[in-house]
């Protein structure tokens, strides 16, 4: 994925910048502990489209 674009974007929960997992192809918000998918590319910045992280798992 792009990194500018990594940049622009922000969580929509809390407004927070995202750190991306390239291994899960994931945006993960660390604030909401929230792992957004990024399909074909894209982000998809949906709230119930988010993957709860377990807690404590630090990346
Ligand atoms: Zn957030």
């Amino acid at each position: 994925m792009d990194h500018r674009l990594l940049e622009i974007i922000a969580c929509p929960v809390c407004h927070g910048k995202f750190s991306y997992d390239k291994e899960n192809l994931e945006l993960i918000c660390k604030f909401d502990r929230l792992a957004f998918p990024v399909r074909d590319g894209i982000p998809v910045l949906l709230e119930n489209e988010a993957r709860a992280l377990p807690t404590e798992e630090s990346r």
